[in-house]
């Protein structure tokens, strides 16, 4: 099946490794050119160049702190020398500095909303002038079940994809004249190294609100990217979809 992917220029931010890695692949497969940005300049470089060779795209590597407008601005300005257009926007990177809010550090509060909701902030405001100009686009922001229901333990993380969810639904409300759709997606628990180093305890017990009896995989996330991004979901913006095997319902 055509979804019509194939030669979009698509950037996928903190995508060197986990879902990010696994959306970038999921978009190559299909034919995009990819952008690989992340902070860790060395595993993007490595990724690009893997993506490259195993599905005969384009794929380009960027140092980008998402947080930074001007490290944005210089990733936007070096897409658009090397491919002339963004097609895609897939809005990824993303970090956790769980504890209970009454030990919260308050640079664990501003660093997480700092990455999570102004990084997704400054690079949708980066991208959308060129898409605005070029009267298409699509935009993906990954969120997360917890911005939906809250979790103990994760107030700056929720609230900054809580955030997101609300910065996808008036994105959407802004571009869509200009036919760019913004979606979001909520995946649940995913297999990555950023569940990895929960304790046990805290995994156990979130099998047990997980109607499917099991954690998700990375590329079951990016198959949903991959929807928002194709042709079958042109009339579709402003929505959230949950990747979670049946924990918010
Ligand atoms: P991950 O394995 O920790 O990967 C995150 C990537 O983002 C890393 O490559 C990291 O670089 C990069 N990154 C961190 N800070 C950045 C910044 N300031 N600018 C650019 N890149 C940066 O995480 P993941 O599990 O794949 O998560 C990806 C997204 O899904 C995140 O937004 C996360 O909140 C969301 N999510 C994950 C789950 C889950 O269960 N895993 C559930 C819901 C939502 P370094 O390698 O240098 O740290």
């Amino acid at each position: 099946m055509d979804f019509g992917i194939k030669g979009k220029a698509a950037i996928v931010t903190g995508s060197a490794r986990g879902i990010g890695r696994s959306i970038a692949e999921k978009l190559a497969a299909e034919g995009a050119n990819l952008v690989i940005t992340d902070v860790n300049e060395e595993m993007a470089k490595a990724t690009a160049g893997e993506i490259a060779s195993k599905y005969g795209v384009k794929a380009v590597a960027f140092k980008h702190d998402v947080s930074k407008s001007d490290s944005t601005e210089a990733v936007m300005d070096g897409v658009m020398k090397e491919y002339g257009k963004i097609d895609i926007l897939v809005n990824n990177a993303g970090i956790t500095r769980d504890t209970l809010m009454m030990r919260m550090k308050d640079e664990d509060w501003d660093l997480v909303i700092k990455i999570n909701l102004t990084g997704v902030f400054n690079c949708t405001k980066a991208a959308i002038r060129h898409m605005m100009k070029a009267r298409s686009g699509s935009i993906v922001n990954i969120a997360s079940v917890v911005g939906i229901m809250g979790n103990a333990g994760q107030a700056n993380y929720s609230a900054s994809k809580g955030g997101v969810i609300a910065l996808t639904k008036t994105t959407a409300k802004e571009v869509a004249p200009r036919n760019i759709t913004v979606n979001a997606i909520a995946p649940g628990f995913i297999n990555t190294d950023m569940t990895k180093s929960l304790p046990k305890e805290v995994t156990e017990k979130f099998l047990t609100v997980i109607p499917f009896g099991r954690y998700g995989e990375p590329d079951e996330v990016a198959d949903a990217v991959l929807f928002y991004c194709s042709n079958l979901a042109r009339y579709i913006t402003g929505t959230v979809l949950p990747v979670d095997g049946g924990m918010v319902m």
